[in-house]
C-alpha cells in the first residue's frame, strides 16, 4: 500500500553514515515505510510527507547497537549467577535509559533470560531487543554454586531447544562467565558487601570489596596469592580491624571461589556450542579469565572478547592480549562501564582511549558497571573532542561494526545507505550526547524524558 505508507523527510541535516569514513553536510534523507529511500542534496519532489524534521543544527547517525547490556529484561535472572530479577520496574527503566541515550538495538547478556520474556519487554519500549543465551550445563552449575535465586525451581532449559525455537530472538551465546561467577565486578558490588554486612554488620563499598578480594586472591583469583600481612593492612583500612586475615581468607574464598573453576570451564563449553550453531560467543574478559579466553580463540570471528578494557587489566596487559586475539580474528569489544562516574575515572579513560587510539577496538558497548553505565555517546564525544579518533570512526564502533559482529542482531541496520532499515538517532550537531529524537523502523520517537 505505497500511498498509505508513511513517509518522512529529514531536511538539511549533517550525516555520519556509520561506515567509518563518511561525514556529509546539508543532506536530505527520505524514509518510506521502514526503509531509507533517498539520501542526497536534491530536494525530493512529488512526494507528500507525513512527517518533516528540520535538520539544521542536527546530526543524523545510525541508531546505536549495544551488544553488552544487563538488567534490561523484566523478570529475567541476572548475570551468570542467575541472580533474582531486578525489583519493580527497574529493568524497564534501564531499557528506557538506553533508548534515551540513542540506542535502537540492544543485546541482553543475562544469558538465563528465557527468550519468551523478550516480546513482552518490547511492549514497553520500541527498542529492538534481542538476547544471548547460556542455557547449558556448566553455566547452570556455576550459577547454582553462587546464587541461582532467579531460577527458583524452574526446570533447566536445554540450549538446543532455546536456540532452535527462537531463531529471531536468540542471536548469540553469552555472557559466558561474568563478574558474578569469575570473581569480577558483581562480586565487588554485590556478593562481597552482602557477605560482609551479614557477617560483621559493616557496610563496605565496591572499591573496598575489590581491595579486600584482590589482597586475598589477587586479580587472577588464585588461593595461593594469600599473604596475611597484606590482608591485615586492608582490613584495617576498611574498618574490619577486629577480624583476622584468616577469617577474611576463609570468608572471601567461600564467597568468590565456588563457581569460579566451573565458570571458566563453561567458556569452553560455550565455544563448542558457538561452533555447532555458528552463533557468536560473547565472553567475560578480565584478568581472571584471559588465559581461557585465549584458549578458545580458535573460534576466530565467532568469538567476541567482551570488555577487553576490564579494570582488572592494566592498560599494557589489555593491549598485549588484544593484539594476540586480533591475530586470530577475534572481535574486540570495549565497554564504557560506569567509567565517567568511577573513582578511577582517569585510569579507566586512559586505558579506553589508548585502545581506541591504537585502532584495536572493533566494538564499543556499555556493560553494567556497578548497576550503572556511562552513555556510549558521552564517552565517544569525549574521545572525539580529545582527538583520540575521528567522529566517523567513533560512530562505526557502535553501528556498523556491532551489526557485522552479530549478523542476526540488527540485519539491514548499522549504516545509513539507500535500502537500509531506517533506525536512526538525531543528535545535537555540536554535542552528540544530546539526543533529540530516534527513528526506529521508520517511526519517529521522542525521548521519554
Ligand atoms: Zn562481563
Amino acid at each position: 500500500m505505497y500511498s498509505q505508507m508513511h513517509s518522512l523527510l529529514i531536511k538539511d541535516s549533517a550525516l555520519v553514515t556509520g561506515d567509518g569514513k563518511t561525514f556529509v553536510d546539508r543532506v536530505n534523507i527520505v524514509i518510506q515505510g521502514n526503509k531509507i529511500v533517498y539520501i542526497g542534496h536534491e530536494k525530493p519532489s512529488g512526494l507528500r510527507f507525513t512527517h518533516i524534521l528540520e535538520g539544521k543544527d542536527k546530526l543524523v547517525l545510525p541508531g546505536i547497537i549495544n551488544i553488552h547490556a544487563h538488567g534490561i529484561v523484566p523478570g529475567a535472572p541476572l548475570f551468570s549467577s542467575a541472580s533474582a530479577p531486578l525489583p519493580g520496574d527497574q529493568a524497564k527503566k534501564n531499557l528506557e535509559t538506553h533508548f534515551n541515550q540513542g540506542t535502537t538495538t540492544i543485546l541482553n547478556l543475562d544469558g538465563f533470560a528465557h527468550p519468551g520474556l523478550i516480546p513482552q519487554a518490547k511492549h514497553t519500549c520500541p527498542i529492538n531487543l534481542k538476547t544471548a543465551t547460556t542455557h547449558y550445563p556448566k553455566a547452570y552449575l556455576a550459577a547454582r554454586r553462587i546464587d541461582a535465586s532467579g531460577l527458583k525451581d524452574q526446570r533447566e532449559e536445554k540450549i538446543e531447544k532455546i536456540i532452535e525455537s527462537f531463531p529471531k530472538i536468540v542471536v548469540a551465546i553469552g555472557e559466558a562467565g561474568s563478574g558474578a561467577t569469575l570473581g569480577g565486578g558483581v562480586q565487588d558490588y554485590k556478593f562481597i558487601p552482602e557477605m560482609v554486612k551479614k557477617e560483621t554488620g559493616v557496610l563496605i563499598d565496591e572499591y573496598q570489596a575489590r581491595r579486600l578480594k584482590e589482597a586475598i586472591l589477587g586479580k587472577k583469583i588464585a588461593s595461593d596469592f594469600y599473604d596475611p600481612e597484606r590482608v591485615e593492612n586492608v582490613l584495617k583500612e576498611i574498618g574490619l580491624e577486629n577480624y583476622s586475615p584468616e577469617w577474611a581468607f576463609d570468608k572471601i574464598s567461600q564467597t568468590v571461589l565456588p563457581p569460579f573453576g566451573i565458570s571458566l570451564e563453561a567458556l569452553e563449553e560455550g565455544a563448542h556450542l558457538a561452533k555447532k550453531y555458528t552463533l557468536p560467543l560473547i565472553v567475560h574478559t578480565a584478568a581472571s579469565s584471559i588465559d581461557r579466553v585465549e584458549g578458545i580463540s580458535w573460534l576466530g570471528n565467532l568469538l567476541i572478547a567482551g570488555h577487553c578494557n576490564h579494570p582488572s587489566l592494566e592498560m599494557k596487559e589489555s593491549i598485549v592480549l588484544i593484539r594476540r586475539l586480533r591475530e586470530k580474528g577475534v572481535t574486540i569489544d570495549i565497554s564504557t562501564f560506569d567509567t565517567l562516574d568511577s573513582k578511577e575515572r582517569e585510569k579507566e579513560l586512559d586505558s579506553f582511549f589508548a585502545i581506541l587510539e591504537s585502532r584495536l577496538a572493533d566494538v564499543v558497548s556499555t556493560d553494567y558497571g556497578g548497576g550503572n553505565h556511562s552513555p556510549i555517546l558521552k564517552v565517544l564525544e569525549l574521545a572525539v573532542s580529545q582527538k583520540v579518533v575521528t567522529l566517523p570512526e567513533a560512530i562505526s564502533l557502535v553501528t556498523k561494526n556491532p551489526s557485522h559482529a552479530i549478523p542476526r542482531l540488527a540485519p539491514g541496520r548499522g549504516v545509513i545507505v539507500r535500502g537500509a532499515i531506517a533506525d536512526l538517532v538525531i543528535v545535537d550537531r555540536s554535542k552528540i550526547s544530546r539526543v533529540k529524537e530516534l527513528i526506529i523502523g521508520g517511526i519517529p520517537w521522542r525521548r521519554t524524558n
